[in-house]
């Protein structure tokens, strides 16, 4: 009711829950001994350290199970991790993540005849995760999993590749905000200009991997005037 002024709204009395007085604090039993292979390190760890002994990572968690700070070993990482996630009402998305990855690390161990890496099976997991969203009309994850995909090309320093997916968020982004162009997704094309490839050819990279957002129909526009855009933005 529109028209229904807010001081004419019924007065709703919120009793206020008191989470404090229920509250108890994780009780603290990390040690300075690695969970991984029992050697004693120099301190207590308060964060993700690397064990100078066995050179496996320790984690420190609050595990809810048991209501206590910890160090946590690699192997024991997954199952308090589940924990938290059950804890904190996100074991749903979680499982099905981890289903997913399983899966992609099934079809990869089966196309590359051996175990394959993290790297491959988290870009077979975005490829899919992008296919999907795009499929639902999900453009925040389609925009937030080609940044992904892009990072992960510049760590690689596969800048060529990196213009092909680029070209998806540049697109988005210039079709959603007017025209506007993202330094830091243009970054990827001017690393892929300083390691050889020419502007043309980036070009012709930008408007292939542009392809890939043009099935929602908004990003369906004139690739060649954002590619204009684009270059405005290159050298600045
Ligand atoms: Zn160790």
């Amino acid at each position: 009711m529109a028209w229904l002024k807010r001081k004419e709204r019924p007065t709703v009395t919120v009793t206020m829950s008191t989470p404090q007085s229920t509250y108890v604090p994780p009780e603290d039993t990390r040690t300075n001994i690695c969970p991984n292979c029992g050697a004693e390190l120099k301190k207590v760890p308060g964060a993700k350290t690397k064990c100078p002994g066995c050179g496996r990572y320790i984690y420190v968690r609050t595990d809810p199970r048991i209501n206590a700070r910890i160090v946590v070993g690699e192997d024991q990482l997954e199952g308090v991790d589940d924990a938290i996630a059950v804890a904190n009402g996100t074991w749903e998305e979680r499982k099905a993540q981890k289903e997913h990855r399983a899966q992609a690390v099934a079809a990869l161990t089966k196309q590359f005849g051996m175990t394959p890496n993290d790297a491959d099976v988290n870009w077979r997991m975005w490829n899919e995760d992008f296919l999907t969203a795009a499929a639902k009309r999900d453009t925040n994850t389609m925009f937030s999993v080609s940044w992904k995909m892009v990072d992960q090309l510049g760590r690689e320093k596969k800048y060529t590749d990196a213009v092909v997916v680029a070209a998806r968020g540049i697109i988005m982004n210039w079709a959603d905000f007017d025209h506007e162009v993202l330094p830091a997704w243009t970054d990827y094309i001017e690393k892929a200009i300083k390691s050889g490839i020419s502007l043309t050819e980036a070009h012709g990279l930008f408007v292939k991997g542009a392809v890939a957002v043009a099935t929602i129909p908004k990003y369906k526009v004139d690739v060649d005037r954002a590619w204009k855009d684009v270059v405005k933005v290159l050298g600045k």
